[in-house]
């Protein structure tokens, strides 16, 4: 049998992380399977649902990678893929409950409902619908349709219990007295989330549903329904939901939750994919660095394991760096300005300079922040610099950088290691450490203590200007008096 797998996002925010956790299980399991992927827009809800909500989720699965077979932008056999689109649909299907006796119209008012669910609270019983409307006549059911607002429920049959079987956590049971007569169609015609949902994957030919284990409480009013309405329910795996540290669902408050949020940031699609793909999976402990092609080739929806895992960004920034460090500079040039990221630097200056650059880069903001100082002259660390070099004598410090400078100017252009021994010679001469020297020409030229590569930096910005830089430095470490 094909796999058929799908994800459901509701239009009624920023394109959420969770979405993308989940789209990615889904797609992979279709893509090994030579399966496909439905992406279905659950706009059911009128009032949140947004269009540009919608593009905003596509564009997101589309920056990283993960590419629906069958969406509102992909037509496909079983379409179409926006519920608000398939109201017909969900009607005909309720209809077919009511007549074999598994629905019924309800015609309760909202304030009926309301006193009812308070009068339950106060008397600290389970909240639910009553049954009031449950053994209204058929006929006249039919009759005040025409006329009066209703909604139309499933009838649960109250007794014994409803099993089904999750692929991760085994054999489910539950009381069916505990399930509510839910609400099937609402009063403008709209179908809800149980009932859309259930229709929707049955006929797009869904194998294997995969989503969020919040969830789970909402299986066994699918499993009736699949009952109701004589269809085999397709093989159910929730999956862990994203959590914050402290464990509990990931929340904007604690974490960022839109993909645009990791776009703007500069994080690369493959490492947010790597980093998601770990959020229940693994490879083996020490392998948590892999490619798309490896978690499809490799990814079995029964190997997720459902212990929380911890969406802790510390690993996404160490992930992004090493897939920084696996792209070439052309690539990474590219990346840096397509993202938006240059500030103000021309492609072929980034690709020609990026080699100092990338090995220390975990995001890709970090490259024009740290080749700043080859744009203008930024304040030297003087702290950093004193507290590294606290045991050098500050007179040969001085004499020594004096020198160096005019060294940077007279030996421009001439090998790095001459360059690096005429330097080491002068250490010497002054009595000094040449880590000490090297650490005040760092400090000078690129303004920090840690940072690329001496020399190159010191070809890249010129020798002059390098010499004043260590010119300047001199000065500031004149003693004040
Ligand atoms: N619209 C639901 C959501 O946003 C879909 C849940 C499901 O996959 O059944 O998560």
């Amino acid at each position: 049998m094909d796999v058929v797998t799908r994800v459901a996002p509701s239009p009624t925010g920023d394109p959420h992380v969770g979405t993308a956790y989940v789209s990615l299980f889904n797609w992979a399991w279709a893509r090994r399977n030579g399966g496909r992927f439905i992406l279905r827009i659950e706009d059911t809800d009128r009032a949140r649902s947004k269009p540009e909500h919608e593009t905003a989720i596509l564009d997101a699965l589309a920056w990283l990678g993960i590419a629906p077979d069958e969406s509102p932008a992909v037509d496909g056999p079983v379409g179409p893929y926006r519920q608000s689109e398939r109201r017909e649909i969900y009607r005909e299907h309720t209809d077919r409950l009511i007549a074999s006796g598994h629905a019924y119209r309800c015609f309760c008012t909202p304030e009926r409902l309301a006193e009812l669910r308070a009068f339950q609270k106060a008397a600290k019983r389970p909240t639910g619908y009553d049954g009031t409307c449950r053994d209204v006549d058929p006929e006249e059911s039919a009759r005040r349709a025409e006329t009066e607002t209703h909604v139309v429920r499933l009838k649960v049959d109250k007794s014994g219990t409803t099993r089904f079987t999750d692929l991760l956590r085994g054999d489910i049971v539950i009381e069916n007295e505990n399930v509510d007569d839910q609400v099937l169609l609402k009063s403008d015609g709209m179908p809800t989330y149980h009932m859309a949902n259930v229709v929707d994957d049955h006929l797009m030919g869904v194998t294997i549903i995969m989503r969020a284990e919040e969830w789970i409480p909402s299986v066994p009013k699918h499993v009736m329904l699949y009952e109701a309405l004589g269809w085999e329910p397709p093989v159910f795996a929730h999956v862990p939901l994203l959590r914050n540290k402290d464990k509990s669902k990931i929340s904007k408050r604690k974490n960022p939750t839109s993909i645009l949020w990791y776009k703007d940031e500069g994080y690369l699609p493959e490492a947010l994919v790597n980093f998601l793909a770990l959020q229940g999976w693994s490879i083996k402990e020490d392998d948590e660095e892999f490619d798309v092609e490896t978690f499809i080739e490799r990814f079995d929806p029964k190997d997720i394991s459902v212990g929380g895992p911890v969406f802790d960004l510390q690993k996404l920034d160490w992930l992004n760096g090493e897939k920084i460090r696996k792209l070439d500079t052309a690539t990474l040039a590219d990346r840096i300005v397509d993202g938006g990221f240059a500030g103000g630097w021309e492609r072929d200056a980034i690709v020609r300079v990026l080699p100092l650059f990338q090995e220390r880069m975990k995001r890709l903001p970090d490259f024009a922040e740290a080749a700043r100082y080859l744009r203008e002259r930024v304040e030297p660390d003087m702290d950093g610099l004193a507290k590294k070099v606290k045991k050098a004598d500050p007179e040969a410090l001085r004499g020594a950088l004096t020198k160096a400078a005019a060294v940077l100017e007279s030996m421009a252009g001439q090998p790095d290691e001459a360059r690096e021994d005429a330097l080491r010679a002068l250490a010497e001469e002054f009595g000094l450490k040449v880590g000490n020297l090297f650490m005040g020409l760092r400090v000078a030229v690129t303004g920090a203590t840690a940072s690329p590569p001496l020399l190159p930096s010191v070809d890249e910005l010129g020798a002059e200007e390098s010499a004043a830089r260590v010119r300047d430095l001199v000065e500031r470490l004149v003693p004040a008096s």
